[in-house]
């Protein structure tokens, strides 16, 4: 701790306690200066404020997560509401309580007749945790134990835990390599602008989803238990696959039968326009992984959809799936979920995305960004957005020092009053479902500034 952060602790500054008191996601702790700590007090709509009383725009949703934007009444009247009525209730010894099963009914709702149950827990890493476990005891049941190996993507982010992280394909999360899975496979990620061959966008998506079949035949169809993916990779830098991807990866598990499960932790709930980004891309997983924008982020909640025909194997043939969480199907969690579906649905959020806000946006980002000098290329759809940022509009060269001008724009954003996060040299934006036509004008206001800015930085404007 340095002499700084010391004299700052004893006067309980809330920067000092953050560098000295706590193990921080995802930092090198050596590099955190306490000048440039945040400390948010307040949120509201689609803005939150610092201690200093700066305003900004959150065009990230915080982590993915605050669909519906700070301070929505009706969440917080779900939650009073719901532990002023039954605080706590859990699932276990054959006990359920109204809002968690409301909750259920709603979802299967807002699904196809072929998926049968859900298994709830409190975040998108438990989802996936939960996921290998269902998976391998699925294939177990069906007489073909053989099926272990789950195969995903580098560059992936399924989670924290042992299990998600070893199904993500971070490499700065693999580098704690004793604490990772064993049969788990990767292949190649549908990143188009990071393929440098000579195939076209289309070519490119079919041979991206032939990594999967090639890996499938490798590794031996009857040791393949599942391929899970990020409908859109999202923390690997938004990536979004060419249309021809996704019903190739669905041929290719259904041929070798193998469990196609999609990681809707980001994408479901709206965030695509549609409930769930598998619907935007038109393939039909047999398992489902949630948390996120199921409560907008405003208690923990997560889940895991099982299709009828994973679900009713575990639940007819499976006896005791030796697994469950205190917190599984939380009351308060439930309600809070229950009045975020009828805020998208009832409340017209989705609606409006889909027909109105979503589309703004996306015509305007590339309206007003496409032709900027740093911008080589924008994709998609309803609140979800990645700007590629490269030295050449043309072609497919990159900085040398991608993650330098990704850190640059974040910074500038900032001093802008906006929220955005990079990976590497890609903006990604995922703003509120709820942001009105003002604010989506405001927030490519202030991105317009700063990519003027780290374009001048660059001595290329
Ligand atoms: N899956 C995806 C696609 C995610 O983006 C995340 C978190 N960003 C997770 C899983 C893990 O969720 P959590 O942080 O709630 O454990």
């Amino acid at each position: 701790m340095n002499h700084i952060v010391g004299r700052l602790l004893e006067q309980r500054d809330y920067r000092a306690i953050h560098l000295a008191r706590h193990l921080l996601p995802f930092e090198d702790h050596k590099f955190l200066q306490p000048e440039h700590a945040r400390v948010i007090v307040r949120g509201q709509g689609l803005h939150v404020w610092d201690e200093q009383g700066h305003r900004l725009l959150d065009a990230m949703s915080g982590l993915w997560c605050t669909t519906l934007g700070y301070g929505r009444q009706e969440l917080v009247d779900a939650a009073a509401r719901q532990m002023t009525t039954l605080s706590y209730c859990s699932q276990f010894f054959n006990t359920t309580h109204p809002a968690v099963a409301e909750l259920s009914a709603r979802l299967f709702e807002l699904l196809p007749a072929c998926y049968s149950r859900v298994l709830y827990c409190n975040s998108g890493s438990e989802a996936n945790e939960t996921l290998i476990k269902v998976v391998r005891r699925y294939w177990e049941l069906a007489g073909r134990a053989g099926k272990r190996v789950i195969i995903g993507r580098h560059n992936a982010y399924h989670g924290s835990t042992v299990g998600s992280a070893s199904l993500g394909g971070m490499k700065m999360m693999h580098a704690l390599g004793a604490s990772l899975l064993p049969e788990v496979a990767h292949i190649e990620q549908p990143f188009w602008f990071g393929y440098d061959g000579s195939l076209g966008q289309t070519e490119f998506g079919l041979h991206a989803a032939q990594a999967l079949e090639r890996k499938i035949i490798e590794l031996g169809a009857d040791n393949v238990a599942a391929f899970v993916a990020e409908p859109f990779q999202g923390a690997g830098g938004m990536i979004f696959p060419p249309a021809s991807y996704w019903p190739e990866i669905q041929r290719i598990c259904q041929r070798h039968d193998v469990l196609l499960c999609a990681d809707e932790v980001i994408g479901g709930f709206g965030r695509t326009g549609h409930w769930f980004a598998h619907q935007h891309f038109g393939f039909q997983p047999d398992l489902i992984t949630i948390a996120k924008g199921l409560t907008s982020g405003y208690v923990p909640m997560g889940g895991l959809l099982l299709s009828e025909r994973v679900g009713e194997t575990l639940a007819e043939r499976g006896g005791v799936f030796a697994h469950g969480f205190t917190y599984q199907g939380h009351p308060v969690a439930a309600a809070v979920a229950l009045a975020t579906l009828s805020l998208l649905d009832q409340g017209g959020v989705l609606a409006r995305l889909a027909s109105c806000t979503g589309p703004y946006l996306q015509a305007q980002l590339r309206s007003r960004l496409g032709d900027h000098v740093l911008v080589n290329g924008i994709e998609g759809t309803g609140a979800v957005a990645a700007l590629q940022l490269a030295p050449k509009k043309q072609g497919k060269q990159r900085f040398a020092n991608e993650n330098a001008v990704g850190l640059y724009c974040m910074q500038r954003a900032q001093h802008h009053g906006l929220i955005v996060r990079t990976s590497g040299a890609r903006i990604i934006l995922a703003p509120a479902l709820v942001a009105s036509l003002a604010e989506m004008d405001e927030l490519i206001d202030k991105l317009a500034l700063t990519l003027d800015d780290t374009a001048r930085a660059l001595k290329m404007a």
